[in-house]
């Protein structure tokens, strides 16, 4: 079995054991379908769609609201 060479100083295991409760915001990437924000592997909640493949058929495609307001 492998063995320490050295012990660890008390700063050493603090500043570890300083990550064992931090909560850190969710790694995000984006829709390619939608441009909505989505965790990576995971389906899209806003499109329904995975790998650009409709996984959550009772979800509507992603098209442009048909009220939206005319721009210039
Ligand atoms: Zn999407």
């Amino acid at each position: 079995m492998a063995v320490p060479k050295k012990r660890q100083s008390r700063a050493r295991q603090g500043s570890r054991r300083s990550q064992w409760d931090v909560i850190k915001a969710p790694t995000l990437g984006r829709c390619p379908t939608c441009r909505e924000p989505v965790r990576p592997h995971h389906v899209c909640k806003a499109c329904g769609q995975y790998r650009g493949k409709q996984v959550l058929p009772e979800v509507a495609p992603p098209e442009a609201p048909p009220e939206a307001p005319a721009e210039v």
